[in-house]
C-alpha cells in the first residue's frame, strides 16, 4: 500500500543552520504517529516541510506517492490535502466561528455559502461547538477557539491531519477537551502526524512515537518501546525531564 506520508532522507537548512538532518519516516493510512523531542530539536520544520509551508533544503517528501519535493508539483492542490493545526489557532479575530469555519471551503474550495455551512455545523458539531458558530473567537475560551481551528481543518476534508503541539498553549483545565476531540478523530480513522508533550496521549494514541533531537531521529517504535522502555540515553533523559 502507497504510505499516505513518506520522507526520504530529508535536511533542511536556515542559511548556516542546520535543523532537519537527514530525516526517514513513513506514516500508513489510518496512523497516528506522535514526535516527542526537546525544544529547538526541528520537530516543528519538520511539519512545516510535510506540507511545504518550509521548503526542504534535500530530500524528498511524498504524500499518497506523489512527490512535493518535485519542481512540477501544483502546491495548493498538495496542500489542500493536508490539514494543519498550530499551538496558536490563528482564528480570524473578526469573523464569527462559522465563518472562519466557511472562508476557507469558499474561497479555496470554491463552495457554496449552503453547502460551506452545512459541512462547518457538522464538523462543528464534532468537536461539540454547535451552539457556538455565532460566537466570536473572542468570546471563547483557549480550548474552544482550538476545537474551532481543528473543524475548520476538517472541514477541508484532508486526507491527513498535522498536529504542531496544539495544547501547549492552552490552561491545563483546557488541554482534556481538545484531547478527547483528537482521539476521536485517531478512532475514526484519521491519519495524524502529532507533535505533543502530551506523553500519556502519545502512549495511549500513536501507533508509533518518533523521538527526535539535534535534528535527527534518534529512536522510534511503538510507544510501549519508546516511551516505556527507551533504549537510548538521549530518549531516556528527555523523558525522564517530561514524565
Ligand atoms: P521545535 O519545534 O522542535 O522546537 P523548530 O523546528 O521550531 O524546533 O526549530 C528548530 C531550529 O530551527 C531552532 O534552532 C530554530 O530557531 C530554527 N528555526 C526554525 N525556523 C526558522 C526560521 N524560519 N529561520 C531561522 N531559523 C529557524
Ligand atoms: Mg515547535
Amino acid at each position: 500500500m502507497t504510505p499516505m506520508v513518506e520522507i526520504c532522507d530529508l535536511h533542511k537548512s536556515f542559511g548556516s543552520l542546520q535543523v532537519l538532518k537527514g530525516i526517514d519516516f513513513r506514516v500508513d493510512r489510518g496512523q497516528v504517529i506522535c514526535v516527542i523531542g526537546p525544544s529547538g530539536s526541528g520537530k516543528s520544520t519538520l511539519l512545516r516541510c510535510v506540507n511545504l509551508l518550509e521548503q526542504p533544503t534535500a530530500g524528498q517528501v511524498f504524500v499518497e506517492g506523489e512527490e512535493l519535493t518535485h519542481v512540477d508539483v501544483d502546491i495548493d492542490a498538495a496542500r489542500r490535502r493536508v490539514g494543519m493545526v498550530f499551538q496558536q489557532f490563528n482564528l480570524f479575530p473578526h469573523l464569527k466561528v462559522l465563518d472562519n469555519v466557511t472562508i476557507a471551503q469558499r474561497r479555496v474550495l470554491k463552495r457554496s455559502k449552503a453547502e460551506a455551512e452545512r459541512i462547518a455545523r457538522e464538523n462543528l458539531a464534532k468537536v461539540g461547538l454547535d451552539d457556538k458558530s455565532d460566537c466570536y473567537p473572542a468570546q471563547l475560551s483557549g480550548g474552544q477557539q482550538q476545537r474551532v481551528a481543528i473543524a475548520r481543518a476538517l472541514a477541508m476534508e484532508p486526507d491527513l491531519m498535522l498536529f504542531d503541539e496544539p495544547t501547549s498553549a492552552l490552561d491545563p483545565e483546557l488541554v482534556g477537551d481538545v484531547l478527547t476531540v483528537m482521539r476521536r478523530l485517531a478512532q475514526e480513522g484519521m491519519t495524524m502526524l502529532v507533535v505533543t508533550h502530551e506523553m500519556a496521549f502519545a502512549r495511549d494514541v500513536a501507533d508509533r512515537v518518533v523521538f527526535m533531537d539535534g535534528g535527527v531521529i534518534v529512536e522510534e517504535g511503538p510507544p510501549e518501546q519508546v516511551i516505556g522502555a527507551p533504549q537510548q540515553e538521549r530518549t531516556r533523559s528527555f523523558l525522564r525531564r517530561v514524565l
